[in-house]
């Protein structure tokens, strides 16, 4: 069945991709340059609906050029390839600051004393269907892309999650199979990288991701695109269920690749 919306999203993804914006992914996205050609071709579509329908606003006057829309915009929507999508529903727009912002936490004890504190983040998903990024973060993932972290796809990641609901760690699965093995999978590799946090110990992913099974999730998801041959080696059964997720093998992008290395950040 073809609603209003999936023809016009049909529409959207058979206009012709600049050959500019090809360069520019090119130059700017290095994930865009590790797909085959017909995941790029793929990407294009998505990427065409994706700035149709997303807004960009700048955060402290910063300019939202052709480079900061398609550079996130392709980095989203490599989370897409290959499934049925609806174009991460919830989010109508995306805010991105010249560098780290600060978040405002509250909380309340419970003796009812509120406390307020400030964060700086590189990137942060709000349940009101806008996503706040952080463009020097985005810039520093693009010079170390031979590293695990990526701002892009971690917060984009928590849009997958927050779908339908609550952000818990696991997104929609249609495959009841899939679905229990992912529960299985993702809840060791998580009680694992949290038992090595506490004991202090090296972990081989981003630490962050022990915060909680939804940051596990995202921090995987970075991981699994950016640095596959680590995830496969450290967690193979969270390497297989994401590999089923999103119907992707990033191994297989790197057949005489360079090697990965290693950086920390926490969002
Ligand atoms: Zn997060």
């Amino acid at each position: 069945m073809f609603g209003l919306k999936e023809r016009r999203r049909a529409r959207l993804r058979e206009r012709p991709f600049p050959e500019e914006w090809v360069e520019l992914l090119d130059r700017c996205v290095p994930l865009y340059r590790r797909l085959p050609p017909e995941d790029r071709a793929e990407l294009h579509g998505h990427v065409q609906v994706f700035l149709a329908e997303k807004r960009f606003e700048g955060g402290d006057g910063f300019a939202i050029t052709d480079e900061v829309r398609l550079s996130i915009a392709a980095q989203a929507c490599l989370l897409l390839l290959h499934r049925e999508t609806n174009y991460f529903p919830v989010l109508s727009s995306i805010i991105v600051y010249p560098a780290e912002f600060v978040a405002r936490l509250r909380d309340e004890d419970e003796n009812g004393v509120v406390w307020e504190e400030d964060e700086e983040r590189a990137g942060e998903s709000w349940s009101l269907g806008s996503l706040v990024l952080s463009w020097r973060d985005i810039l520093e993932d693009r010079e170390h892309a031979d590293e695990d972290l990526n701002i892009v796809l971690h917060e984009f990641a928590h849009q997958l999650d927050a779908e339908r609901g609550e952000m818990n760690g696991q997104p929609p699965i249609a495959d009841s199979e899939l679905r229990d093995e992912w529960s299985s999978a993702m809840l060791d590799a998580y009680e694992s990288l949290a038992d090595q946090v506490d004991a202090g110990r090296k972990t081989a992913l981003d630490p962050y991701g022990a915060e909680h099974p939804s940051e596990f999730f995202a921090v995987a998801t970075e991981t699994f695109f950016q640095a596959p041959r680590r995830l496969q080696a450290v967690y193979p059964r969270a390497y297989r269920v994401l590999a089923r997720y999103y119907k992707q093998d990033p191994l297989a992008w790197l057949e005489g690749g360079a090697p990965e290395g290693r950086k920390r950040r926490g969002n």
